[in-house]
């Protein structure tokens, strides 16, 4: 049975935080073309300050809950673009979501992912077809609670999420822009990728690479 603890759920911010950095130019470059261009940055930034913030955690003193809430506020710290408080808030909500936890069970991690795409969508107010995030993170946390409902193992179930996002990544090309920078720029937004779809499919796909 899948048992994830603090010292995984630390390893998965490493991930990401790497994953992340390798897809900085990228990112940066997407968001040159409907934004500002810093999203790469504003991202690495911000995991890399999680990454730092988690390193000095006495791991086997701290329950999931106090490691999502460290990540949530070092990230919210290191950002001052529009990412920051969207995924601050994701990590707050996981955080809730696995309170009193010591180590999470499939059916967890499934509530945790869950849990980080509702917050995104609570706090920035985007709909579905608005040309965010979340357009990738929505589909992704529905698609892998559906797998994991039918009986799916954990990896699975993420394998569904991260395929989910990518779908929904790509299906922000044909959106026009409704919330956020990139909404001034109203049907010149069409045909490119939203940028912060784009890096949920990394985020997303980290996760599943170390948690699946
Ligand atoms: P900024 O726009 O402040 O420069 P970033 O470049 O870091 O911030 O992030 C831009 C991304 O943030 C967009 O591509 C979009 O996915 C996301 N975003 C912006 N506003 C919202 C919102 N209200 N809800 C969800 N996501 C949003
Ligand atoms: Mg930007």
């Amino acid at each position: 049975m899948t048992s994830i603890d603090t010292a995984d759920l630390k390893r998965m911010f490493d991930e990401i935080a790497v994953a992340i950095e390798a897809d900085k130019d990228r990112l940066c470059q997407l968001d040159g073309v409907i934004g500002d261009a810093d999203h790469g940055i504003a991202m690495g930034l911000g995991f890399g300050a999680v990454r730092d913030a988690l390193a000095s955690l006495e791991l086997a003193a701290t329950e999931p809950t106090a490691l999502l809430n460290t990540a949530a506020k070092s990230f919210l710290n290191a950002v001052g673009a529009s990412s920051g408080p969207l995924y601050a808030t994701a990590f707050m909500r996981g955080a809730a979501a696995v309170k009193g936890k010591a180590t999470l069970a499939s059916a967890d991690v499934i509530a945790l992912f869950q849990a980080m795409a509702q917050g995104i969508q609570d706090r920035g107010k985007a709909k579905i077809g608005e040309k965010t995030m979340v357009d990738a993170w929505l589909p992704a946390a529905e698609a892998a609670a559906v797998a994991h409902a039918s009986g799916k193992t954990l990896s699975e179930s993420l394998a569904a999420g991260l395929e989910a996002a990518e779908r929904g990544a790509e299906a922000t090309k044909d959106m026009i822009a409704a919330k956020g920078r990139s909404s001034r720029l109203g049907e010149r937004s069409l045909g490119h990728i939203d940028p912060g779809a784009a890096s949920a499919v990394t985020v997303i796909g980290a996760m599943r690479k170390s948690l699946g």
